[in-house]
């Protein structure tokens, strides 16, 4: 990251356009505020707590959920490892040895779990990782080409340096875009990437009555991205709290009208 970050502003920009120039100036200021941003939800994904089921949860096997859901491996709800059961969509992370709420996945880029709690914050992290990259990458492309345009008699060095920032660049926003797009995807679906994996149905389609694609807690696009980003959508992008609930309980495609989605308490 500070490599890229100097590579950016004092090889790229600063040599390209001038760090002295009103366009140089302007994005040195956007890179710099990208990168900030990148490393502030950085260590806010590290620090957050993906949450973990409580205590005294002694939900058992609660009929009105197993009728929601369908599992292609009829995984149990009870957690031997932590030896009580667990509530819809939590699993056991064998790595933070415990069971987390509506786990997404163990993620080792921030070396923490990425479940209900800070799920966000994940897509937060990868959004303006994709950003900075992209935003590094069109400068790369835009001087690069310039600099061939007007034949300019750069040194050896600047050379080296953009094509080591390039070689290095690329494929790491191509892979990051494709996971943000994806994160994206399942954040419409309100699907997580272990219920995509375990092919998690709603329950009445094995009954051969419901849609062989539909996921019990997928309730549309937009309600979808208002339970997991918050109802504001202005806030959809800053690295704010959200009040989704306890994580115990999810609204299902099933339950009709109730407004009170996953904010049920037990
Ligand atoms: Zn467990
Ligand atoms: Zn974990």
């Amino acid at each position: 990251m500070i490599y890229f970050y100097y590579a950016t502003i004092f090889e790229t920009i600063d040599k390209w356009l001038g760090l002295d120039s009103i366009v140089g100036f302007f994005n040195a200021v956007l890179f710099s505020l990208l990168t900030a941003m990148t490393m502030l939800t950085y260590i806010m994904g590290i620090m957050s707590d993906p949450g973990t089921v409580p205590l005294r949860y002694k939900d058992l096997e609660n009929p009105d959920i197993s009728l929601h859901e369908g599992k292609k491996n009829g995984e149990s709800r009870f957690c031997m490892k932590c030896s009580r059961y667990r509530p819809p969509r939590a699993h056991h992370c064998s790595i933070c040895n415990k069971c987390i709420l509506r786990m997404d996945h163990h993620c080792i880029w921030l070396s923490n779990c990425v479940g209900h709690r800070n799920y966000k914050i994940f897509i937060l992290v990868v959004m303006y990782a994709v950003a900075t990259c992209c935003h590094a990458t069109i400068l790369l492309i835009c001087a690069a080409r310039d600099v061939f345009k007007t034949q300019q008699q750069t040194g050896e060095a600047y050379k080296i340096s953009h094509i080591t920032c390039g070689a290095l660049l690329f494929p790491l926003t191509l892979v990051l875009t494709m996971l943000f797009l994806w994160h994206i995807y399942l954040a419409l679906h309100n699907k997580t990437t272990i219920e995509h994996a375990q092919g998690v149905r709603e329950r009445s389609l094995l009954d051969g009555v419901a849609d062989a694609h539909r996921h019990p807690y997928d309730l549309g696009a937009y309600e979808n991205f208002s339970l997991l980003f918050g109802r504001n959508a202005a806030c959809w992008i800053c690295p704010t709290k959200v009040d989704n609930g306890s994580g115990l309980h999810f609204r299902t495609t099933l339950d009709g009208t109730n407004s009170a989605s996953s904010s049920s308490s037990m």
